[in-house]
């Protein structure tokens, strides 16, 4: 059986006219495919749904229980696949939707951010070899304690690449609101080049410092397993980014962002010796450790979370500095390009006002610097090293 699992996002699902659309494509594609291709489909919460959720919680309650809110988020996901069933059995589609639960996605107990430890999908293909087409809620698992549990922001993209490896199919399609992968964000900067292809490694170095494109855990499923992805738009028809393999060695291929970081430190020397630092469920973006304290970049979202959770574990912090950007350029050759870093520095030093710092990452290069400079640095550098000449 030949299988592809295709993602759509929360904007490609969000209303009923674009499920409407998107069973309307997939049934069409089907029609003109070959008949021993099986779809498996993933999709995310409606637009805004994840967000309106959470809002909902905070407003009975400042620090909302993480179980409680895995169970009201994970509604949103279930929202969407019954809509996309019913749209396609409109269409003469015989289909099935299931849970991340029903779909054996089995986690760990790390509510708002669990791991997956392993898939036990056999009902998906049961149910596919009825010719049946599946359809996934993405983002969500089960605990081994049966608890329902999340896979952090963005994580259907993590269900689908998790899915396609376990179903070893020969592709998997990630749908969204963009054509593919650009030079950086469209959406930030003007005059972004589209990245026809792009390795694993890359990509997961873009998403790992910041860029939504995709969820950084499926970028590294799909590095381990070495599943072939598209990410495509949702409503054009034309081709889209491919992710494989590792390709020739590139200079600057694209720009990844994060704004909104916030840093805390935390004392953690006793007798000239650093502690063991308690596993931190919160997402941390960074972390570095320094004279007597180690330092956390951390998303703002996360902020209380996380404090919470250091003021649990009896550790001592402060809040070093709020509001801070991180720009990263990808490529492998930069990093001990002296030339490079002599036009990189030239450029910080006319933007951020001397307060910046240079990080070199081994396959491209971070700056950390104040937020309030962000667009006119992103906007500069991605001038300067991708759209006018190499340096
Ligand atoms: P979905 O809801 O489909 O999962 P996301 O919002 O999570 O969509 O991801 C798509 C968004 O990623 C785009 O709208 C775009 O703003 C952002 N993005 C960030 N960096 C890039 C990049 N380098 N190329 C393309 N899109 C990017
Ligand atoms: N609905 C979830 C979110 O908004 C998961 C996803 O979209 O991938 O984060
Ligand atoms: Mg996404």
């Amino acid at each position: 059986m030949n299988i592809i699992v295709k993602k759509f996002g929360g904007t490609s699902v969000g209303s009923i006219d674009k499920i409407k659309k998107i069973a309307d494509n997939i049934a069409k594609e089907k029609m003109f495919n070959d008949k021993d291709i099986q779809f498996v489909v993933v999709v995310s919460a409606m637009e805004k749904t994840t967000d309106n959720l959470f809002e909902l919680a905070h407003q009975i309650s400042a620090h909302p229980n993480q179980r409680e809110l895995d169970m009201l988020v994970t509604a949103g996901e279930r929202i969407t696949i019954a809509l996309l069933s019913l749209a396609l059995q409109e269409k003469g589609i015989q289909s099935i939707s299931f849970t991340g639960s029903q779909s054996g996605i089995i986690t760990d107990n790390s509510h708002g951010n669990a791991k997956i430890l392993t898939v036990n999908a056999f009902r998906i293909p049961t149910e596919l070899n009825k010719n049946k087409l599946v359809i996934v809620a993405g983002f969500q698992g089960v605990s081994l304690e049966k608890e329902i549990t999340t896979l952090g922001r963005g994580g259907s993209d993590t269900t689908a690449i998790s899915l396609a490896c376990y179903l070893q199919a020969s592709k998997c399609e990630i749908y969204t609101d963009v054509k593919g992968v650009y030079s950086a964000d469209p959406r930030v900067v003007e005059n972004v080049c589209f990245v026809k292809n792009i390795s694993y490694e890359e990509m997961l170095f873009l998403t790992l410092n910041g860029s939504k494109v995709l969820h950084s855990r499926a970028a590294e499923f799909a590095q381990k397993y070495n599943i072939p992805i598209e990410i495509k738009s949702s409503f054009e028809n034309c081709e889209g980014t491919m992710i494989s393999q590792h390709m020739e060695e590139s200079y600057v291929k694209a720009i990844a962002h994060k704004e909104k970081l916030v840093k805390i430190a935390i004392n953690a020397k006793k007798d000239n010796q650093f502690v063991d630092l308690p596993d931190f469920k919160t997402e941390i973006f960074d972390m570095e450790y320094l004279d007597t304290q180690v330092y956390f970049l951390i998303d703002k979202q996360y902020q209380e979370q996380f404090i919470d959770e250091i003021t649990e574990n009896n550790l001592e912090y402060y809040i070093d500095k709020e509001c801070l950007a991180v720009i990263t350029l990808t490529g492998y050759r930069i990093c001990k390009d002296i030339k490079f870093f002599n036009n990189l520095k030239k450029i910080l030093d006319e933007t951020c006002n001397n307060d910046f710092i240079i990080k070199n990452q081994g396959i491209g290069v971070s700056v950390l610097f104040n937020s309030e400079n962000f667009n006119l640095v992103i906007k500069v550098l991605h001038k300067k090293f991708l759209v006018s000449e190499f340096i």
